[in-house]
């Protein structure tokens, strides 16, 4: 059937964490879906995170209650749904006695501690830094130590959009939503009418109900999309990160607290990085063009540079990432204060047909987001299932029991698999990762290699399952191998990938 001829029940906007969120749980249950991301899965906000399934420590001094409390929860019930992409991390607190006393620390600490259903994830005790081998300054002698998580942000949003497809959701990337208006469909319904362009040209398609998950560009769609009033502001908060090599050993985290009041983190990353971030800037310009500035750049390494005893300087830098968070505005004058909590807009202009748009929002609160989205249009499909999330595991964690257990049976099945490759394989793909080693006895049985441990049956299961276009969305998206590939060996892998498409489309064509 020609798309044009399509009525969906929702059509979600925005393939980052919000989007994908909502449009697998629309579809699980039972309504029909159609999700659209104007450039690769999670290629904006939803890419840029600090990568961490957390409660906010930071946000009980906003006193966001409401926020903290359901994080805390949702870290649990995330660890279960993905606990391939999703592990859990202690994070070490060094204490500042003039920024913030032991008693208020250890006070959050409480909360942190009971606010959230806690299951599997350790509670915080003190930690004296004499006492071990500390990569601290020699002057930072005590400190706190809690539980979050850190996850695969990327590869959160591709799992949810790959089950909102295999419960019957209809998901393209690299198609823009150029906009939409409401029509009347016979005398009872008024359902939108919704533009789509992509490279091969433009198309419509209809729905009941429009879902405006476009994160930054959230409000921008409905002034200039639409050509309707936004019921909030949006706030574009730009946050950067630095990758450097390791800074120390172990798999710990560290909560560095600044003179003005922020924290910065430094996060193990891929083994062999530290992740050092963020920051809060305002930010005005085009979110499609966001990039680190000099000054956050030096904010970042003085922060590091106060706390350990390796000092960086700009040389050690191998990678920068920045976003901006698509924040509800709450008309606060410091960025780091603008609320982190969602808001969640229905609007239905003379009963016609309804626009939900997402403000605001976290990657650990975007399951509970999508709960609430379904909740808001409930009225709308009263045959709507109940509610389903909480309790499914997502692509890759069916019969996962542990990633050491996973790993050794793939370096049992396929000789020359080294224990790093196996365990990136787990942590991306889980138990599905027997859909692209198939039957191959050993390394040299998947295809070309692209290095770095790269072969071609990875990459064509990318390609065929996982929506991948470009070198770009296979190595910083889908894997972090962007990191290790230089510029010859990405150039071959998009030849590789340009000649497989052609292949694709010439085999559809005949
Ligand atoms: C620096 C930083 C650190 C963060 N750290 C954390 C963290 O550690 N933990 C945490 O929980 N949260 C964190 N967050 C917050 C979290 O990353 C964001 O809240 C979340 O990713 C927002 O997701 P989104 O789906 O709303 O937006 P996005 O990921 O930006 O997705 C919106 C998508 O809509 C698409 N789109 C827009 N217009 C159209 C259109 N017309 N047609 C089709 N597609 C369109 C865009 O291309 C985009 O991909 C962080 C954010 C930042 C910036």
């Amino acid at each position: 059937m020609n798309d044009n001829h399509i009525l969906y029940d929702i059509a979600v906007i925005g393939g980052g964490i919000n989007g994908a969120g909502i449009a697998a749980d629309a579809a699980g249950r039972g309504l029909s879906v159609f999700l659209c991301e104007k450039d690769d899965w999670a290629s904006h906000t939803s890419s840029a995170s600090s990568k961490l399934i957390h409660g906010g420590l930071r946000y009980l001094e906003h006193k966001e209650f409401r926020l903290v409390r359901e994080a805390l929860a949702e870290r649990e019930v995330l660890l279960k749904k993905a606990p391939h992409i999703i592990h859990p991390m202690r994070f070490i607190m060094p204490h500042q006695p003039h920024l913030r006393p032991a008693w208020l620390i250890r006070t959050g600490l409480f909360f942190y501690d009971h606010l959230g259903k806690r299951e599997t994830l350790a509670g915080s005790n003190l930690v004296d830094f004499q006492a071990v081998n500390s990569p601290l300054k020699a002057e930072i002698t005590r400190g706190f130590e809690y539980s979050d998580c850190a996850v695969d942000d990327a590869r959160l949003v591709v799992l949810n959009v790959m089950q909102a497809r295999e419960l019957g959701a209809k998901a393209v990337t690299r198609t823009r939503c150029l906009g939409a208006k409401r029509v009347q469909l016979n005398t009872l319904q008024n359902i939108w009418q919704i533009e789509l362009e992509k490279e091969q040209g433009a198309y419509q398609i209809q729905a009941k109900v429009l879902v405006n998950a476009a994160g930054p560009w959230v409000a921008e769609f409905i002034q200039q999309d639409l050509h309707l009033n936004a019921p909030y502001g949006i706030r574009l908060i730009q946050g950067s990160h630095l990758i450097v090599p390791k800074l120390y050993d172990g798999q710990k985290a560290y909560i560095l607290q600044n003179d003005d009041q922020r924290i910065v983190f430094a996060i193990p990353y891929l083994n062999k990085y530290t992740l050092i971030g963020t920051t809060d800037k305002e930010y005005l310009g085009d979110p499609n063009r966001v990039e680190i500035t000099d000054e956050e750049i030096a904010y970042l390494l003085d922060a590091s540079n106060d706390h350990f005893k390796t000092q960086l300087s700009r040389k050690d830098i191998i990678s920068t990432f920045s976003g901006v968070r698509p924040l509800c505005d709450d008309e606060s004058d410091n960025p780091s204060a603008v609320t982190r909590d969602y808001t969640l807009a229905l609007s239905q202009e003379n009963d016609g047909a309804p626009l939900l748009s997402v403000f605001g929002g976290k990657l650990t609160t975007y399951r509970k987001l999508a709960e609430s989205a379904m909740g808001h249009v409930q009225a709308f499909f009263p045959e709507m299932k109940k509610m389903w999330t909480a309790s499914s595991v997502l692509p890759g964690a069916e019969n996962f029991s542990s990633a050491e257990d996973l790993a050794a049976q793939i370096q049992d099945k396929v000789s020359g698999v080294s224990a790093e490759l196996a365990a990136r394989w787990v942590n991306a793909y889980g138990t599905r990762i027997w859909k692209f080693i198939q039957q191959a006895a050993s390394v040299h049985e998947l295809g070309q290699d692209f290095g770095h441990g790269l072969y071609a049956q990875e990459v064509d299961y990318l390609v065929e399952c996982e929506w991948a276009v470009s070198a770009e969305d296979i190595l910083k998206r889908r894997t972090k191998l962007y990191l290790e590939f230089s510029a010859d060996e990405s150039l071959q892998l998009d030849q590789y990938l340009q000649a497989l498409h052609q292949r694709r489309a010439q085999e559809d064509a005949a």
